[in-house]
């Protein structure tokens, strides 16, 4: 029953000989809400819950990309800003059009790199609306109809800038912090519900916000006065593994967070960062 997940050579993947041994999650026809689940990181985890049977609605701004997202994953497409006010009461409604809600995965984000003194208070409000508020709203309205269901799981998207500030953006690190505290407070608030909430907070990532042009690549290569791929190279450095994470490896975590196959864990926010955040938490 073990696989071998072979040694890594390049800074950027995973080799493709590897293949997970499957485990049912017991997922399956289970009602999963993926915000940002258009690209990257979220992407992957409505393939993985679509894998599980699990019937998954995609939520993200651009309706193109997350209807092709959709299609991809058998899923249905629900075009929505998660940090318009009245968002959570549409996506959880339209979830429970599916079934009753029984998974919630707040993923939806970004990051750009900008020095501390340069971020405007606006810049500081929109990061607290995307990672503070708009995933509180959500998990606002969908912890009660868990609860009222029997149970459910949360998995909040964080960052290990949430668990060691990065200077890249300290407005992300900031509020990703927040967003861990969040996390924690809602597990507290609804346990006795069965309803889980956990955190994984991913290291560098290689999704379209560091690899797509203009992305994370290529700011740091301006800050830094570096080529692209010298940029990536330094940041792989970093991180003790020696690469980046891929979406799969943060999606394949989430996964098993959202599973009842992990029914003894909440409130806690798991590290998936190739040992970037050298602390035991
Ligand atoms: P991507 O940029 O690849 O994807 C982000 C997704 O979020 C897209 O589907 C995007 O779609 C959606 N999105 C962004 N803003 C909103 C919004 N206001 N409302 C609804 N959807 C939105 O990013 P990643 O996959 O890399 O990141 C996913 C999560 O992981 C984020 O929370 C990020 O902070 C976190 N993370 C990423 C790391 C990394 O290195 N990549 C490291 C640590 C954490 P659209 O633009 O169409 O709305």
């Amino acid at each position: 029953m073990t696989a071998v997940r072979p040694r890594v050579t390049s800074v950027m993947t995973t080799p493709s000989s590897y293949h997970p041994v499957l485990m049912d999650l017991e997922l399956r026809d289970v009602v999963c809400v993926v915000t940002g689940a258009s690209k990257g990181i979220g992407r992957a985890t409505a393939v993985r819950l679509a894998e599980e049977g699990a019937r998954v609605l995609l939520v993200g701004r651009g309706a193109e990309r997350l209807e092709e997202a959709a299609r991809e994953t058998g899923g249905v497409p629900f075009t929505a800003d998660v940090t318009d006010p009245d968002a959570a009461a549409a996506i959880v409604s339209r979830a429970e059009e599916l079934g009753s809600i029984g998974v919630l995965v707040n993923n939806a984000g970004t990051s750009f790199s900008c020095a501390p003194d340069a971020l405007t208070d606006e810049d500081w409000r929109d990061q607290y609306a995307l990672n503070v508020l708009g995933p509180m709203r959500l998990m606002r309205e969908a912890a009660p109809r868990m609860a009222a269901r029997g149970g459910g799981s949360i998995v909040n998207v964080c960052s290990s800038a949430g668990k060691r500030p990065s200077l890249t953006n300290v407005a992300y690190s900031v509020t990703k912090a927040a967003q861990l505290s969040l996390s924690r407070a809602w597990a507290d608030l609804h346990a006795a519900d069965g309803v889980r909430v956990n955190a994984v907070a991913p290291g560098a990532v290689g999704s379209e916000l560091w690899l797509a042009e203009g992305g994370l690549a290529d700011q740091t290569a301006a800050a830094k006065g570096l080529s692209r791929e010298e940029a990536l190279a330094d940041q792989a450095e970093k991180i003790p593994l020696g690469r980046f994470g891929t979406p799969e490896e943060i999606a394949d975590v989430i996964a098993f967070l959202c599973s009842p196959r992990a029914g003894n864990v909440t409130g806690a926010a798991w590290s998936v960062d190739g040992g970037a955040v050298p602390i035991i938490l």
